[in-house]
């Protein structure tokens, strides 16, 4: 009988269906999986109605309709400078999520090494290892989670082929600053090394930061594939509309194994996606905006709950330290959690390969309603103060 193949065995269940269950089991307030429960903007939702009532429902062209690749050079056009032809630099996928998986392992010959920022978002390391690549941790350090150029200068060999960024990251909260993706591109450019980019976090933020994609930076974009998503920005995270750009020849290469993961998806939704694209700065601020202010709940009833809370700069999470509370296991921690308090978070364990010195990290989601994320803090302070 066929069995799941070796190398995969150790992914077991994702983290987050574990935790989204236990949250079930305990009807707790799930801070855990980056799940929003705002709303986009009506245009985007009514464009998809229209679509689907226009009868566009069945395969969307593979590299996704022209009005979508159109809404996304303009985007990048618009909020980077960063110039596309929507006809071989651009093309939608299934979320980000199918975009990283086909892009390494488009990009990745088996054996080669690939740089991940970590800790990491859970797809990285399940689709370096269908690629048999070889992941290599460049660890952020809290409670700064920078980039350190000495590290990343050590990791590079002869079998290094990509690396990977992730801005705003998932899970630390962090913003990479320019200082930072200057670095990395630096070392790329030295090393003749490939960047795969994931911002699917990008209009989103805080305190009056704002993202940098490394394409825009001087002899980057040759070599950067852009990966971002529909999901976190319009909070249709269940409409899996992605897409990538980037020179045509990495374009063209990832769409190559894209093909035959999807063919295509979500012909209807890429209507509204493409519509949203398009909206004035004002909208993006508005959704950023109240982010931020979700942010602001939950971050102060955090501290006041006795947690170290780390970061928090853009994105939908913050990662706090649960040592001051007395765990030193964020497992431990994350599976009481739901019991103890009636609120779900995530143990930060399993995005590091070795996790020593990093096992007490926890991350709260804070793309709740304001009124869910009061409720929330008053459970979180009952439990520990
Ligand atoms: N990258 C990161 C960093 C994420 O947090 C997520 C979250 N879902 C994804 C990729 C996947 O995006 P999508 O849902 O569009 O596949
Ligand atoms: N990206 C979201 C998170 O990090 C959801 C991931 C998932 O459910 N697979 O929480």
């Amino acid at each position: 009988m066929a069995q799941l193949v070796q190398r995969m065995t150790k992914f077991g269940t994702a983290i987050f269906t574990e935790m989204t269950l236990l949250a079930q089991e305990h009807d707790a307030i799930n801070l855990g999986q980056g799940a929003p429960d705002n709303q986009a903007p009506a245009i985007v939702h009514e464009r998809a109605i229209e679509a689907i009532r226009d009868g566009h429902n069945q395969y969307a062209p593979g590299i996704g309709i022209p009005e979508l690749r159109e809404a996304i050079a303009h985007h990048q056009q618009h909020h980077y400078g960063i110039t596309l032809d929507p006809a071989t630099q651009v093309q939608a996928s299934a979320g980000a999520a199918e975009a990283l998986t086909a892009s390494i392992l488009a990009l990745c010959e088996p054996g080669d090494e690939v740089i991940v920022l970590e800790p990491y978002f859970d797809v990285y390391p399940a689709a370096i290892e269908l690629a048999q690549g070889v992941l290599v941790p460049l660890r952020l350090e809290a409670p700064e989670f920078r980039v350190d150029e000495a590290k990343l200068r050590s990791l590079v060999t002869e079998r290094t082929k990509l690396i990977l960024v992730n801005t705003p990251h998932n899970p630390t909260g962090h913003l990479v600053t320019v200082p930072e993706l200057e670095t990395i591109a630096q070392v790329a450019i030295e090393h003749d090394l490939t960047v795969i980019t994931d911002e699917v976090y990008e209009h989103l933020a805080f305190d009056g930061r704002e993202h940098t994609p490394i394409a825009s930076l001087p002899g980057m974009f040759e070599r950067t594939l852009t990966i971002s998503s529909s999901g976190k920005t319009f909070s249709t995270t269940g409409w899996k509309i992605g897409w990538f750009s980037g020179p045509e020849h990495l374009v063209e290469a990832v769409g190559t194994v894209k093909q035959f993961l999807t063919f295509a998806n979500g012909h209807p939704f890429q209507y509204g996606i493409a519509a949203g694209l398009q909206l004035p700065d004002s909208e993006f601020h508005a959704i950023r905006d109240r982010l931020w202010r979700q942010r602001d709940v939950l971050v102060p009833a955090l501290e006041h709950a006795g947690f170290e809370v780390l970061a928090a700069d853009a994105g939908y999470f913050v990662s706090v330290d649960v040592a001051p509370l007395g765990y030193d296991n964020s497992y431990d921690f994350c599976r009481e959690l739901p019991a103890k308090a009636g609120v779900a978070a995530i143990p930060m364990i399993p995005f590091y390969t070795d996790a020593s010195g990093a096992e007490s990290l926890v991350r709260f989601a804070f793309c709740k309603r304001v009124e869910v994320l009061e409720e929330a803090a008053t459970r979180l302070e009952r439990a520990f103060r």
